[in-house]
């Protein structure tokens, strides 16, 4: 069965459903659990519009904080809990690849357009992973 889980998570309020999915697989398969959020970088001229020189900086130190916060509730230990800068679908990918998991789980929107089916992040994720990939399929 799964010897490494990768949970992705955007650390929102609906992301709730999918812990509740990771919490089962994980005792269901008593695999390590790891845990990634990824910070998207924001464009240059942001920072001077807004005038503020640092909100990557704060994004980072916030997802971080609330990233802890869930570590935590999962008990999963700090080294194993990602905050990463860069595009959402290559860091999830590159981070699975580099830590060897065997698994991704992610949640799914799927409430636009062309993304009907799956978030367009889960779509992304579910296309570029090399190994297994648990879709969680959010309730309306
Ligand atoms: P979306 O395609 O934006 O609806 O997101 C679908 C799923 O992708 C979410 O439920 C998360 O599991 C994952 N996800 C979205 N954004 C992020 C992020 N910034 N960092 C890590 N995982 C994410």
């Amino acid at each position: 069965m799964y010897k490494h889980i990768l949970f992705a998570t955007d650390l929102s309020d609906e992301s709730d459903f999918v812990i509740s999915k990771v919490r089962a697989m994980r005792d269901f398969t008593h695999a390590k659990l790891s845990l990634i959020h990824v910070v998207e970088p924001m464009p240059g001229y942001s920072y001077a519009y807004l005038g503020i020189e640092d909100i990557e900086g704060q994004l980072i130190e916030e997802s971080r904080t609330a990233l802890a916060k869930l570590g935590n509730a999962l008990n999963v230990d700090k080294k194993d809990q990602f905050v990463e800068v860069g595009p959402t679908k290559s860091k999830i990918q590159e981070i699975a690849e580099s830590i060897g998991v065997d698994l991704i789980v992610c949640g799914s929107h799927g409430r636009h357009g062309l993304s009907l089916l799956l978030g367009s992040t889960a779509n992304a994720i579910l296309h570029g992973a090399k190994c297994d990939v648990l879709v969680v399929r959010l309730p309306e």
